[in-house]
């Protein structure tokens, strides 16, 4: 479904993104994990449009996107829920989750774009119970939940998810990585994780990718990777001294 090939994004003077390849199959949950810095939000901003690459190629569905502007990648079927989640604060949770859909209002009827606002209430029932308030007095899991809803309300094939797990409470980042697990089941949807939590992503991912200062260093199947040395070293230690 996506396919990166040595792709280099520069910001100014600094190499961010350094021959990067990886790519995903429909119907998986790749993570990409690594440390601070490491160029994982990067590597996501590559794919949505948002970071121009210098070099290489990105393929989705086999079109190439690395010079395709942003709104035309999300109608394409890519959709990203952004780091910090972003959501709008003063704007009321459901016309955050109808900005999702912004690019379908031309064709889509109001009462299919209505139907899929629903699909999003039942999965996450909290933005029901809060559909007309702020987005801004959210909780951080609920903003969480609200950013994920808006990137689905897209419709897209390809989610791509930047630290969904970030600033929450254990138990609502093990909530959220179980509502990543049905989406793919229920849905059959393909989703690009960037985690710092490793332990959490890789869990829920088949295969994962190891970014460090910019480089894909290692990659393989969840478990392999959970098993490494390496990565337990560098991406598990803090997680196991938590769970101890
Ligand atoms: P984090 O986990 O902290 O979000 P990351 O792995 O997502 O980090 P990136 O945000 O992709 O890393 O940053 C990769 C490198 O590029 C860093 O050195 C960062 O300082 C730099 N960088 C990112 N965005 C910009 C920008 N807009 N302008 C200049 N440098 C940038």
């Amino acid at each position: 479904m996506l396919a990166l090939k040595n792709v280099d994004v520069f910001y100014g003077n600094i190499h961010a993104l350094k021959r990067a390849s990886l790519h995903v199959d429909a119907g998986e949950i790749v993570a990409l994990i690594g440390a601070n810095g490491a160029g994982k939000t990067t590597l996501l901003s590559a794919i949505s449009g948002l970071a121009r690459p210098g070099a290489g190629s990105i393929a989705f569905e086999g079109v190439e996107i690395s010079r395709v502007s942003p709104d035309r990648i999300v109608r394409l079927g890519v959709s990203q829920a952004p780091e910090r989640r972003l959501v709008f604060g003063p704007m009321a949770v459901e016309d955050n989750l109808l900005l999702g859909a912004y690019h379908r209002y031309g064709s889509a009827k109001k009462r299919e774009i209505a139907a899929d606002m629903d699909v999003m209430f039942d999965m996450f029932p909290v933005l029901r119970e809060r559909r007309r308030q702020p987005a801004g007095t959210l909780s951080g899991g609920e903003q969480q939940m609200l950013a994920i809803g808006r990137a689905l309300m897209a419709r897209p094939k390809l989610l791509l998810l930047d630290e969904p797990g970030m600033g929450l409470a254990p138990a609502i980042c093990k909530e959220i990585f179980r509502h990543i697990g049905a989406l793919r089941k229920e849905n059959g949807l393909t989703v690009l994780l960037v985690e710092q939590n490793a332990r959490s992503a890789l869990a829920v991912a088949d295969r994962g990718y190891v970014l460090e200062t910019g480089r894909i260093m290692l990659q393989g199947p969840s478990e392999e990777l959970l098993a490494n040395r390496d990565v337990q070293r560098a991406y598990l230690g803090r997680d196991k001294d938590q769970a101890a």
